[in-house]
């Protein structure tokens, strides 16, 4: 197989996780979380949204975990979809944006109230003025691999956009499954295309496993050259069209899988799951990770044979 020696995550749980769940993780948890991931050895991790707080109230409190994790020794990124929320973003010490839009007009206006052109244009001056004052940049662009609102989305459509990032500066593009309806095939095409089109341009996935097709959708993006891939912790994430989906590829999963393999992730998995059983303390539901279920149900025999010894 084709396949690299090391690949980098940015861990999205913190944001792309927590803004799906049914109720508000208090912000000290947030921020312990935060500190939590950081011990593991991930080096990025996108921690909050600077979104309106009415659409998304589980990050309303954005500022002040912000402000409270810029000390550690990590790019610490927040998602932004537009000016207010860069304005908001700038003031708490971030280290690098995520700037978000979707590839279709039916999403884009559902989620951003406006067409994708118009917020292409607001986050390409955006994304400069950002990178100007010395932070670090990436664009996430959702719906990639197909939209609840539109079907199918073209190659040509991705591609025209990127193009038009690529000129204004842009140097990471994240290609998103939001839906998790992507396969291997499609992934391992569009990323094949897209990485001969644009050679110097970090390409990243973030995959969504609504479908149970993540891990899979990684090994064929992985297999066209792609070594950057967003992963939530404990696969928290879920789907705003789904509900009860199942989240992000998670990252547990996503580290045990590359370790075995030989891929090196620099993350210590040990630490990793302690991150996660914080958050399976807190939720009532179990945790969308294949690992993390499989070590509680080990302890669980484990501790039934000591009971019956
Ligand atoms: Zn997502």
């Amino acid at each position: 197989m084709n396949l690299p020696s090391d690949i980098n995550i940015v861990e999205v749980g913190p944001r792309d996780g927590l803004q799906n769940e049914s109720r508000f993780l208090a912000t000290p948890n947030k921020i312990r979380l935060i500190e939590r991931l950081a011990a593991t050895g991930l080096r990025e991790i996108e921690i909050t949204s600077f979104t309106h707080p009415k659409w998304i109230p589980n990050l309303a409190d954005a500022e002040e975990v912000a402000t409270a994790v810029r000390h550690l020794d990590l790019t610490t990124f927040a998602l932004v979809p537009n000016r207010r929320g860069l304005d908001r973003a700038l003031s708490t010490g971030l280290k690098g944006v995520t700037f978000v839009f979707s590839a279709t007009d039916g999403h884009n206006l559902r989620n951003l109230n406006r067409p994708t052109e118009e917020s292409l244009r607001e986050i390409i001056g955006l994304e400069a003025e950002t990178r100007a004052a010395g932070l670090k940049t990436r664009i996430s662009l959702s719906v990639v691999f197909g939209c609840p609102f539109e079907g199918k989305v073209s190659a040509e459509r991705i591609i025209s956009i990127c193009e038009r990032l690529v000129q204004a500066g842009s140097t990471r593009i994240g290609l998103c499954d939001t839906i998790g309806v992507a396969n291997p095939v499609q992934v391992n095409e569009l990323t094949s295309r897209l990485a001969e089109q644009f050679p110097g341009i970090t390409l990243e996935l973030h995959l969504h496993n609504t479908r149970g097709r993540a891990l899979a959708n990684m090994l064929a993006g992985m297999q066209a050259g792609i070594r950057h891939f967003d992963t939530a912790v404990g696969g928290l994430g879920g789907c705003p069209y789904a509900p009860g989906a199942t989240g992000n590829v998670a990252t547990e999963d996503v580290v045990a899988m590359l370790t075995a393999m030989g891929i090196s992730t620099r993350v210590d998995e040990e630490k990793l799951l302690a991150a996660a059983d914080l958050l399976a303390d807190w939720r009532d539901t179990p945790l969308d990770s294949s690992i993390w279920r499989s070590r509680r149900m080990s302890e669980c025999r484990q501790d039934d044979a000591s009971a019956g010894a």
